[in-house]
């Protein structure tokens, strides 16, 4: 076996091109140079004592990031207060880190939560794993995803790092009607899509007064949309 390898090495090796040796030899230095060459190091702490100060005082201070950062994820809402989401998993399907965890629901005529059949009834997102790379905002098709430029993302213990729906989703805007609460009369999910919503509507307040009289965003509720018979067939 040995000897048959020793037959398959050719006789003479390759010649391979020499790199310029000029390129790895230390500068040369001239005779002043040489004499401040001890010192030389020192040139640049000079310079900086008089260079205005950098120093962040963060937390008390905090500098503005720039307005395409990537922080904390967001879950958004239409005009009138439902979810965006809709529990599809194409952001957990487009993580690389496997950070993201949905489970989707149906909706009902009682507990309509966003446009269409389905909505995120679990949405986590584990920010131990999370690379704030974006794949899943780009993945979202609804746009209910999006990353805000909060970057204090902090826990004492592992638990508190896996940030659930409630912990994600935006609060009510002002005006805007808390969920569950069906979608504006006459209108297909593909209108709240195309922006076709403005507000909550008349039929929609009278709906979660009757069923949740109690309800909180009904004593800021700010009627702003108008029902659109019809356009659901576009
Ligand atoms: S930003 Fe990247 S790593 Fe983080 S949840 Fe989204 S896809 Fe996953
Ligand atoms: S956030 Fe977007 S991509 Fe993720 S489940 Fe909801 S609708 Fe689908």
């Amino acid at each position: 076996m040995s000897e048959q390898m020793n037959n398959n090495v050719p006789a003479t090796q390759p010649e391979f091109a020499q790199p310029d040796k000029a390129l790895y030899s230390p500068n040369k230095k001239g005779p002043l140079g040489k004499l401040l060459a001890p010192i030389a190091g020192f040139g640049v702490t000079f310079t900086t004592i008089f260079r205005p100060t950098v120093t962040e005082q963060y937390p008390y201070i905090k500098v503005p990031v720039r307005p395409r950062y990537h922080g904390l994820h967001r879950l958004n809402r239409y005009a009138d207060g439902l979810e965006k989401c809709i529990g599809c998993e194409l952001c957990a399907w487009a993580c690389p880190a496997d950070a993201i965890y949905v489970e989707a629901a149906a909706n009902t005529p009682q507990e309509q939560y966003s446009p269409g059949e389905r909505y995120g009834r679990v949405y986590q997102i584990n920010y131990l794993r999370c690379i704030f790379c974006g794949y899943c905002i780009q993945a979202c098709p609804t746009r209910a995803l999006t990353m805000s430029n909060d970057f204090e993302i902090a826990g004492q213990h592992r638990e508190e790092m896996i940030y659930e729906k409630q912990d994600l989703l935006v609060p009510l805007a002002q005006g805007m009607l808390n969920t569950p609460h069906p979608m504006v009369q006459g209108t297909s999910d593909a209108d709240y899509y195309k922006g076709r919503v403005t507000g909550p509507t008349e039929t929609q307040v009278e709906w979660v007064r009757s069923v949740r009289p109690g309800d909180e965003s009904l004593e800021n509720v700010v009627v702003t949309g108008n029902e659109l018979e019809g356009a659901g067939a576009q």
